[in-house]
């Protein structure tokens, strides 16, 4: 498995791009360490596919270098990275059995026989296929054939890394779960550099260590989902991650204290940069409804399970809190905001506040 080095890469796909606008990869600088699992995150079209290619040789960047433990590999082929990749939809060979479909990737490295088999029939059983493996693949239904697919990226095991590009799309809710959950064990137990491309932030939470938030061709946060969650850098990630997602208000700050319309809002810090028009970001955990703090009304109450959603109005935004599923809501609510969970934001990205003189 090698360390890969992203170096300021860009790319468009046009033949002579000139505006920002013009790249899918605007400009991204990032470092995969040797045998970290990752999720690359981000909305359909923000370059997760892009970038992904570019690091296994599908594509060459326009501009930047990649580089294998040090070593220059931007131009080389495919097969000279030595890298394994799954697919969205199934690749794989119709009039082969399952058996070999998966001893294809082995045989073609001249591995032998015996070691083929073994690592076959290893996978077989990962993918739960063990039954199927003298079976045609053309038979198969389309969730049988994607995890063939997972499996011939999962049978070798000396590559440099292995690239997953919304690989369980087809597969149904249930085998997700399992899948992912294997992909995580394999990952424990092998030291896999692994990639793991998703629109869906459960599936990056749950199987990766490290997520990449990518939004419009740039990467605009790495960190642990706590991190991810507690303090996003980027009103994006704010926004994308969570359930409902974190609040978002336009505050003028003054010092310690921000003014949304008629309310001030005590900080827990004054912010250390520029003061003015900023955006006061809230998650819907930190919000506390009960009889002190800012009069609201509420609009909605929606009953999610284990707790309640309930949008609440204040100054003519809307605003979501969380309740305890047993937790009434008052005849007069009135909110507050924990100081611990408040973010301030100037064009759109994060501030520190100087928590340590703070309220
Ligand atoms: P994602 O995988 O995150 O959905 P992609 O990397 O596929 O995003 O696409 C990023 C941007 O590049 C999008 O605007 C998309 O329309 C554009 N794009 C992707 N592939 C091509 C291509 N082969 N030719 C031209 N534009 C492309
Ligand atoms: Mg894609």
């Amino acid at each position: 498995m090698a360390l890969i080095e992203v170096n300021h890469i860009r790319h468009s796909y046009l033949p002579n791009p000139a505006k920002d606008s013009d790249f899918a990869l605007k400009e991204v600088h990032h470092t995969f360490e040797d045998g970290g699992a990752y999720a690359l995150l981000g909305p359909s079209g923000c370059g997760k596919t892009t970038l992904l290619n570019i690091i296994s040789g599908l594509l060459y960047p326009s501009h930047g270098q990649l580089l294998f433990d040090g070593r220059d590999v931007t131009r080389l082929s495919t097969q000279e990275r030595n890298i394994a990749q799954v697919f969205q939809f199934p690749v794989i060979y119709d009039t082969m059995t399952v058996y070999d479909n998966l001893a294809f990737p082995l045989r073609n490295r001249s591995v032998p026989e015996a070691e083929v088999d073994r690592k076959v029939r290893e996978t077989l059983e990962m993918i739960d296929l063990t039954d199927w493996a003298n079976r045609k693949a053309r038979g198969l239904t389309a969730d049988q054939k994607q995890k063939i697919s997972l499996g011939r990226g999962l049978v070798r095991s000396d590559v440099n890394a292995i690239l997953f590009d919304e690989p369980l799309t087809v597969i149904d809710p249930h085998m997700k779960w399992v899948l992912r959950s294997q992909l995580k064990q394999l990952h424990r137990r092998f030291g896999y550099t692994m990639v793991y491309v998703t629109h869906d932030q459960t599936e990056a939470l749950t199987f990766a260590d490290n997520v990449v938030v990518m939004y419009d061709g740039e990467i605009v946060q790495i960190g642990t989902p706590a991190e991810l969650f507690e303090r996003p850098r980027h009103t994006f990630v704010g926004y994308f991650i969570g359930s409902p997602g974190m609040n978002f208000m336009p505050v003028s700050v003054d010092g310690h204290t921000a003014r949304l319309g008629e309310q001030a809002i005590e900080l827990p810090g004054a912010p250390k940069e520029a003061t003015g028009a900023m955006e006061l970001g809230i998650r819907p955990e930190y919000v506390r409804l009960g009889r002190d703090g800012m009069a609201v009304s509420v609009s909605k109450v929606e009953d999610v399970g284990r707790h309640k959603v309930v949008h609440a109005t204040l100054e003519g935004r809307d605003i979501a809190a969380i309740l305890g599923e047993d937790d009434e809501v008052p005849a007069e609510p009135r909110i507050r905001f924990d100081p611990a969970g408040i973010n301030i934001y100037a064009d759109s990205w994060r501030v520190d506040l100087d928590r340590s003189g703070g309220a």
